[in-house]
């Protein structure tokens, strides 16, 4: 431990920003990347299956122990500087801004029973905040990270995902699925990631656009609309609903062949429309998510473009969370020649991605960004998305 980065290596300058914030040294430098989900969209409380990778952008966190059972959190990207915390008065449904999240896990931590003595950590990322790409879940996974890595608890990545999702579940009071912290905990450079999120098992798929001649854009919408907080509560209550009347402990357990039949169930059990699309869109959703491993196992990739706005098609129409600022993106990168586009993340906002074809790729964005301002919208933010590291130790 106490390993500070060369001079000039990652992590060098959060060390001399640490040292101004805390005025002491940092033991260690540790990132934790935001994702995109490229298929799987909502199926995660589901017990269904998700496929995210891992984005080159990471928070940062610079980490020393203390002993005196204080938490003194500081982030570059929140004003207000320290936030300092005592271990023994941290408990769920406290407001502390920001500083909720990582406070949570440490929270979770201790819970699990997990020795914890204190700690300074300042923050600094470059994962776009409420952008629908996880900085909340960097926020938490890197967190966790860096106190196991100091503290030696030895905690397996699918169970420091767990204890993140804990975090912000119990702690921080949002219901999210599982798929954000593992796909910060557990993604691998040039690869998407596999998740069944029934069983927790994965499997890493090589997903290497470049190589293809190919590329996925992010699209930022830079919008969330207000309401997108009381829809996924409402989503995910439509979801147990249509479970319940199919008499499944999950919606996974309607099989693609069986879509058909469940949907004149429901339909003659008296549910209406609303609960009829939420069902169709998991069950077809995770059948998408087979077809883009087996198109992307078959070596064709472009084919999944199609899978893609499939699924797009199915968020806006069936799980009704789409908006005109991410259909435009979709519908404008579709009709300049893109492979396949969709809205990614919980909707009414964030972002969307686009797969297209590297030489296309220009093309497509400025057609993007002028649809965007001649319908009056805000220029979004647009980048290209390399499947990257999960989170480590710098
Ligand atoms: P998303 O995870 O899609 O970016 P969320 O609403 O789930 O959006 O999480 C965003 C929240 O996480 C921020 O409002 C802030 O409270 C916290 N957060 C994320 N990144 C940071 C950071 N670098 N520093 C401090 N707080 C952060
Ligand atoms: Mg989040």
């Amino acid at each position: 431990m106490g390993v500070r980065p060369a001079r000039g290596e990652p992590g060098d300058r959060q060390v001399t920003v640490f040292e101004k914030v805390f005025g002491g040294a940092p033991e260690g430098v540790w990132a934790a990347p935001g994702r995109v989900n490229l298929i799987g969209e909502h199926t995660d409380y589901n017990d269904g299956f998700v496929m995210p990778f891992a984005l080159p952008h990471t928070t940062v966190a610079t980490v020393a122990r203390r002993d005196d059972g204080l938490l003194r959190l500081h982030s570059a990207d929140m004003p207000g500087g320290i936030v300092e915390l005592r271990l023994d008065e941290l408990t769920p449904g406290r407001d502390d801004g920001w500083a909720s999240y990582p406070a949570g896990v440490v929270w979770a931590l201790r819970e699990a029973g997990y020795l914890l003595t204190g700690a300074d950590i300042h923050y600094e990322s470059t994962v776009p905040t409420g952008a629908g790409l996880s900085s909340s879940a960097a926020l938490e996974v890197v967190t966790a990270l860096a106190l196991d890595d100091l503290h030696e608890l030895g905690l397996e990545r699918p169970a420091m995902a767990l204890l993140c999702q804990r975090a912000e579940n119990v702690y921080v009071g949002a219901p999210t699925g599982i798929m954000d912290q593992t796909a910060s905990a557990c993604c691998t450079a040039g690869h998407a990631l596999f998740v069944d999120t029934r069983d927790g098992s994965q499997r890493q798929v090589p997903f290497d656009l470049a190589a293809e001649g190919m590329r996925l854009l992010v699209v930022d919408t830079r919008v969330k609309h207000a309401h997108s907080d009381g829809s996924y509560a409402e989503r995910r209550a439509g979801c147990e609903a249509g479970a319940a009347a199919l008499g499944v402990p999950a919606l996974r357990d309607i099989p693609y062949d069986g879509l058909a039949a469940a949907l004149d169930r429901l339909r003659a059990g008296g549910q209406d429309e609303t609960i009829l699309g939420l069902v169709r869109h998991i069950v077809t959703e995770n059948h998408r998510v087979e077809q883009v491993i087996e198109l992307l196992d078959a070596g064709r990739t472009r084919d999944i473009g199609a899978v893609l706005t499939a699924g797009h098609v199915s968020l806006r129409d069936d799980f009704r969370i789409s908006c005109a600022e991410l259909d435009l993106v979709v519908d404008t990168a579709n009709s300049s020649g893109a492979l396949g586009a969709r809205m990614t993340g919980g909707g009414f906002g964030g972002s969307a991605i686009v797969l297209a074809d590297t030489d296309a790729a220009e093309k497509i964005t400025e057609a993007v960004v002028s649809a965007f301002a001649a319908a009056g919208h805000r220029e979004p933010r647009v980048f290209t998305a390399v499947p990257s590291a999960g989170a480590r130790r710098l």
